[in-house]
């Protein structure tokens, strides 16, 4: 069962957010996570970036 109701982070590499897994804190304190996919450790500050860029192609309805 996948939780999809969970809010995941996107990857920054692969942008899926189903392989992407907790991996603690960075020393700025921001949560650091890993995808599993790209075997890859990234932390929020990207996603949010990604995030605002995607959100930013696709309009809201
Ligand atoms: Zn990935």
């Amino acid at each position: 069962m996948l939780d999809t109701h969970k809010t995941n982070p996107t990857c920054p590499s692969c942008h899926k957010a189903a392989n992407v897994r907790k991996h603690g804190k960075a020393r700025s304190g921001l949560p650091r996570y890993f995808c599993n996919h790209c075997q890859k450790a990234f932390q929020n500050q990207y996603i949010y970036i990604a995030y605002q860029r995607q959100s930013a192609d696709i309009p809201t309805r």
